[in-house]
């Protein structure tokens, strides 16, 4: 399990936080911009424990009080977190939410409302949220965290300070990678399809990480000699999405390390590579699909392409 004080990126993030706490200046919405894969979800336990203790030392929480112990049960009466219900968080989940600011603290202290995925709040719940937003009441701290700050209505947006974050450049997230899995070379690669870097240690652990390598080198090998390889004649259902959304990346990989030196040849590749995602994004529309079969396809289409 990866701990937060393994996450740099978000030291400076806590930092800000705790000198905020302790001059009592903080703002009582903020929005913070980042994918559950770079740590969001341990730095806001982080932010919301820390808040909560009676008795914070040195911008940590003390682990020990009685507000932390309820915390570490996750029964702290005053700290709420709302995660989509489904694929949206609805009006009912805000209202309950505001009705529970609304009331005093139970244990004397602050009251916390971690919002995850905030953007999958639908219209109705962001505009129940409004109000809160803006004045929450005293001791009242509200967290929202989106991986698509764009995605997120202004109106919610506007009234939030958002939580600065640097991420970590490629090459940063490379090292870090190296020093925190047992897998060598660069994993970076897989990031689009399984998520940010503690995903990728997860997957790594889980022995996913290595499917998806086994599936890059079989569509290498593939693309190279013309046909497919022995691995990718006897593949399900289930592993059809996983091994083209690879696809897809060896293709652009291909085209961005300059494979092909015929322009016209390199825009057939780019509209091979959409043509591969195209047929991803059907696959939960169609039945009985022939896994094998869309990908000899593929294979001939591209051997068509480079005149194999
Ligand atoms: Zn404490």
């Amino acid at each position: 399990m990866v701990k937060l004080n393994q996450l740099s990126w978000l030291k400076s993030a806590c930092n800000i936080f705790a000198k905020q706490l302790a001059e009592d200046t903080m703002p009582h919405a903020q929005l913070l911009g980042i994918e559950q894969g770079y740590g969001a979800e341990l730095l806001l336990e982080h932010l919301s424990s820390l808040a909560l203790c009676n008795k914070p030392i040195n911008g940590e929480a003390c682990n020990f009080c009685h507000s932390c112990q309820l915390t570490a049960a996750g029964t702290h009466p005053d700290l709420h977190i709302i995660k989509p219900d489904g694929q949206q968080i609805k009006v009912d989940q805000i209202r309950h939410l505001c009705r529970a600011l609304a009331n005093t603290s139970q244990q004397g202290g602050k009251r916390i409302a971690v919002i995850y995925e905030c953007e999958k709040m639908n219209v109705a719940a962001a505009n129940a949220l409004l109000k809160t937003l803006e004045e929450p009441g005293r001791d009242t701290l509200l967290f929202l965290q989106t991986s698509s700050p764009s995605l997120l209505m202004a109106t919610i947006s506007s009234r939030c300070q958002e939580i600065a974050v640097h991420l970590p450049s490629k090459d940063e997230l490379n090292v870090w990678l190296q020093q925190n899995s047992q897998v060598s070379g660069d994993m970076t690669w897989a990031m689009p399809i399984v998520g940010g870097p503690l995903n990728l240690i997860e997957s790594a652990t889980s022995g996913y990480y290595q499917t998806l390598l086994s599936y890059r080198k079989d569509w290498s090998q593939s693309l190279m000699e013309g046909h497919l390889c022995t691995s990718f004649l006897d593949i399900d259902e289930k592993e059809i999405v996983d091994i083209l959304d690879v696809l897809y990346l060896v293709l652009r990989q291909f085209v961005l390390q300059n494979k092909y030196a015929d322009p016209l040849l390199q825009a057939n590749i780019i509209k091979l590579a959409s043509e591969v995602m195209t047929i991803r994004q059907r696959l939960s529309l169609m039945s009985n699909v022939n896994a094998t079969g869309l990908c000899q396809q593929i294979i001939l289409k591209y051997r068509h392409l480079t005149n194999h």
